[in-house]
């Protein structure tokens, strides 16, 4: 298990020009999350919940990672068996980083799945028809996305790495869907920090060794540097 976890949300590819739920102007704005993004939606509303993941897949296609991405490959290249990083984010931009083995809890929007029998497929950047059938099993596929109130399978791989590790980075959450007091509450992390646009009523940031409320990556030069001196004092 890794020594540091690098835990990101939605603000950490705002400065790739993806939105965040609260940002203006993104496709957040155009829909509402009951809509598209909620346990049923594909029975009560498909044609538009597989609109809604057709165009942010689309619009994926030419995101490019940051800084802050590009920052944490090179630090993954430097300690690859000690950091480990976890994102709630479904876009692909670690990945075009050339960050290795990302556990994206809530999905990857690049995939669809197959919920009866397993199936998953990437289909990069196209968009599908609202009822794509199942190579395997006829069943209709859907994106693979966890909507708000669908169990989180993911979880469980969360807990297991976050029980061993001793650093914890929170970038760009704001703690809203998963609860990133809670998950340092249930660790023996020595060194946590958390890096925000702006204070969150989600989150208490008295709990964190360093709080930095900077864009991402006006910050992670910092948060690479400590990462490494406690790497160096520890190895
Ligand atoms: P959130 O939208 O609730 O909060 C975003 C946080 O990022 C805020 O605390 C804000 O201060 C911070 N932030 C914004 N810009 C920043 C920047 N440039 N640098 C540093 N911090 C910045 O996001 P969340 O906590 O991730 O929860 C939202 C849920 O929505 C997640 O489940 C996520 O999967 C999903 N989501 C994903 C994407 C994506 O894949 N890129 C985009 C939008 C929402």
């Amino acid at each position: 298990m890794a020594k540091v976890i690098i835990f990101s949300g939605a603000g950490i590819s705002a400065e790739s020009g993806i939105s965040t739920f609260r940002d203006t102007g993104g496709l957040w704005e155009e829909y509402d999350i009951k809509d598209v993004c909620t346990a049923g939606c594909l029975e009560t509303n498909r044609d538009m919940t597989i609109e809604f993941y057709n165009k942010g897949r689309v619009a994926l296609k030419d995101k490019q990672p940051n800084k802050t991405h590009y920052e944490i490959k090179k630090l993954q290249d430097k300690y690859p068996n000690d950091i480990k990083i976890i994102t709630q984010n479904v876009d692909d931009l670690f990945e075009k980083a050339g960050c290795q083995k990302v556990l994206h809890l809530h999905g990857f929007i690049t995939e669809i799945n197959c919920e009866q029998c397993g199936y998953i497929q990437d289909i990069g950047y196209k968009p599908i028809q609202s009822h794509t059938i199942c190579p395997n099993c006829k069943n209709f596929l859907r994106p693979n996305i966890v909507f708000f109130g669908e169990p989180v399978p993911k979880y469980r791989e969360l807990f297991k790495e976050i029980d061993d590790c001793e650093i914890f980075v929170i970038i760009g959450s704001s703690g809203n869907v998963i609860n990133t007091d809670f998950l340092l509450s249930v660790s023996d992390v020595k060194y946590s920090i958390l890096n925000n646009l702006e204070y969150s009523n989600a989150i208490n940031d008295k709990l964190y060794t360093k709080v930095i409320y900077r864009k991402a990556t006006e910050a992670i030069d910092e948060i690479v540097a400590d990462i490494i001196k406690y790497l160096q004092n520890v190895q």
